[in-house]
């Protein structure tokens, strides 16, 4: 019986499963939510073959795990969509729907017991395949232009406490001194001060013909007029796009809608700020997980 021993696991065979790639190796985990009213409709859905869709596991809210495909099998939950240039996710995955009505059906709070259930379920996972962190990612990362899943309510932070996936340093977050005034400013669309010339700096693919008009916008004593400011701080809010896109890039999201990636970026590592503006506090957060990852090839 495939499955952990440890763990209470309930067989609950589906037949929407093919066979992985003779050369393939599981190295990727990917969550997801069921977006359905009820975990007994999606489970009878996953087994339906008309459905073409699967997971290997399925955990309810009161933390029951099914496992529907073996993890030696090829389940079908990830569909069309890339992390880090690999376009098959599927064949080198393992997927775990954990049951919430999503944001279709009444998105709520994950359950203590479904949060306990799956900590457990990840850590055996991690045990029998060498997974690395930046390979555990939301559906939503890997197709950000259809998906949400498993939203920003789901809790991330948690599971990498507990060495299940990338988060970011407190530093990054909470960085000290002066931005105590940047969580305040309610204008978080933007870089301001020397945020944005030490983000651009470090940007490799960042035009620096733009850091002018950038620099000059710090400047306390300089006075532009309204249309002049107007043009510079639009300058300063594309530029700041245009690097958290590029970062974004680097870090492993597939060459979608870039605000689909900020979202989805979000969803995950910012699930306080879902606006798809690259502020200071998403490029640094963004700079700090990229750190902590190998290059993408
Ligand atoms: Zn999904």
């Amino acid at each position: 019986m495939p499955g952990s021993q440890e763990l209470p696991i309930i067989w609950h065979p589906s037949p929407n499963f093919g066979e992985r790639p003779a050369d393939s190796t599981i190295d990727m985990l990917v969550l997801h939510y069921t977006g359905m009213p009820s975990g007994e409709m999606a489970l009878e859905r996953m087994c339906d073959p008309a459905s073409q869709v699967s997971a290997h596991y399925m955990i309810e809210e009161d933390g029951c795990i099914y496992q529907l495909v073996a993890e030696t099998k090829r389940a079908w939950h990830a569909g069309r969509g890339q992390w880090r240039g690999c376009s098959d996710v599927n064949s080198r995955s393992i997927g775990i729907e954990i049951v919430n009505p999503g944001h279709e059906f009444g998105y709520r709070p994950f359950a203590v017991q479904q949060i306990d259930a799956l900590k457990a379920l990840c850590k055996a996972i991690l045990a029998r395949h060498d997974i690395p962190a930046h390979h555990i990612i939301a559906h939503s990362d890997m197709a950000p232009d259809r998906k949400e899943d498993p939203g920003e309510l789901f809790p991330w932070q948690q599971l990498a406490a507990e060495g299940i996936g990338l988060w970011p340093d407190e530093e990054a977050i909470n960085p000290p001194s002066k931005t105590e005034k940047t969580a305040e400013n309610t204008d978080q669309s933007t870089y301001h001060d020397d945020q944005v010339s030490t983000a651009i700096a470090a940007g490799e693919h960042y035009p620096p013909q733009n850091t002018a008009a950038l620099s000059e916008s710090d400047a306390g004593t300089h006075r532009p007029n309204p249309a002049e400011d107007a043009t510079s701080s639009k300058h300063e809010h594309t530029d700041c796009e245009a690097l958290f896109d590029s970062l974004l890039l680097q870090f492993g999201y597939g060459p979608g809608d870039p605000i689909h990636n900020r979202v989805a970026f979000q969803r995950h590592w910012r699930p306080s700020c879902l606006n798809g503006h690259a502020d200071a506090q998403s490029i640094a957060i963004l700079k700090d997980l990229i750190a902590q990852c190998p290059p993408t090839a």
